[in-house]
């Protein structure tokens, strides 16, 4: 296999396969804004490069199973049957999908990375650096979104290209006991805020996507309390951009969330409210963000 001549280490109960990677690695994507043809967030100029089916930071809330069980049978077979976090797939081709990129096509353009997956999980992360490798001395521009602090690995590397690359961490709440049961594989908050604290120190350009803001649940009834935590630890840290999302419901994502929390969601005109929260939170702090409305 191509990946890295290594065997994919995986954690426990994950079911690992490959699939084939059509080039070019940059697809498009709509996760940009709506003058752009976008859903309205703020991700990229309307590219991604994805290359992994399935994610093994498993978060119970995450967008990105229904897509898999609806659109990736045919490439990934029926491993996107198992249940979110438990399947993972990589690209049996991926060097020579690198090599076909003709990166210079995208100078200028920012690509997001990635949309489908952390790129910095523990089996992507020297890929992550070969892409960027390629793509920074051609001129591609990156907004890189993780939870993983894996990613300061390429500080060095990033801070060469500084003005080519946002890089945004996402925090859904402070709680950590909270965080715990809903992203259960990934790093604490506070440790992720820290990433964007090195960064700073490496003068990059840093954002944060608070998401996704919960409704009051047992498990962190307060919602004001959990952003205003959240904003006082922003209000130190001043990163270049700030983003805010409710839970959406999307597949199966509820019925993950409610097995893990052990109690039934509701989120009648959550998102309305919750946005006026957002708002109202940062600027109480001294910040400035944009809403990401339920579309
Ligand atoms: S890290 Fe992102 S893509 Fe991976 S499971 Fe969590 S929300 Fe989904």
């Amino acid at each position: 296999m191509d990946f890295i001549g290594e065997r994919l280490t995986l954690p426990s109960g994950v079911v690992g396969g490959t699939y084939v990677l059509h080039p070019p690695l940059i697809k498009a994507s709509k996760l940009t804004n709506a003058e752009k043809g976008g859903v309205g967030k703020e991700l990229s100029d309307g590219w991604v490069i994805n290359f992994a089916i399935g994610c093994t930071f498993g978060c119970k809330f995450c967008y990105v199973d229904e897509i898999h069980k609806k659109f990736s049978v045919r490439r990934a077979g029926n491993l996107v049957n198992n249940p979110w976090g438990n399947y993972f797939s990589v690209p049996e081709n991926l060097r020579e999908v690198m090599e076909k990129t003709p990166w210079e096509k995208w100078k200028g353009q920012e690509v997001m990375l990635s949309s489908t997956h952390d790129p910095y999980l523990p089996q992507l992360f020297k890929w992550t650096r070969m892409i960027l490798e390629r793509a920074l001395p051609a001129g591609v521009k990156f907004c890189i979104q993780t939870r993983s602090p894996l990613v300061e690995k390429d500080f060095n590397l990033i801070s060469e290209y500084s003005k080519q690359v946002r890089l945004q961490v996402s925090v859904a709440t402070m709680d950590e006991k909270f965080s715990r049961m809903i992203e259960p594989r990934v790093v604490k908050p506070d440790r992720r805020l820290e990433i964007l604290r090195n960064a700073n120190d490496y003068g990059l350009l840093t954002g944060i996507i608070i998401a996704p803001v919960f409704p009051p649940v047992k498990g962190r009834p307060d919602v004001k309390a959990d952003l205003e935590s959240i904003a006082a630890e922003l209000s130190g840290i001043r990163p270049d951009h700030i983003y805010g999302e409710s839970l959406h419901v999307r597949g199966i994502n509820l019925a993950y969330l409610e097995e893990a929390l052990g109690e039934k969601i509701t989120l009648n005109g959550f998102d309305t409210e919750c946005e006026q929260l957002f708002n109202q939170t940062l600027k109480d702090y001294n910040l400035t963000g944009r809403w990401w409305r339920e579309y």
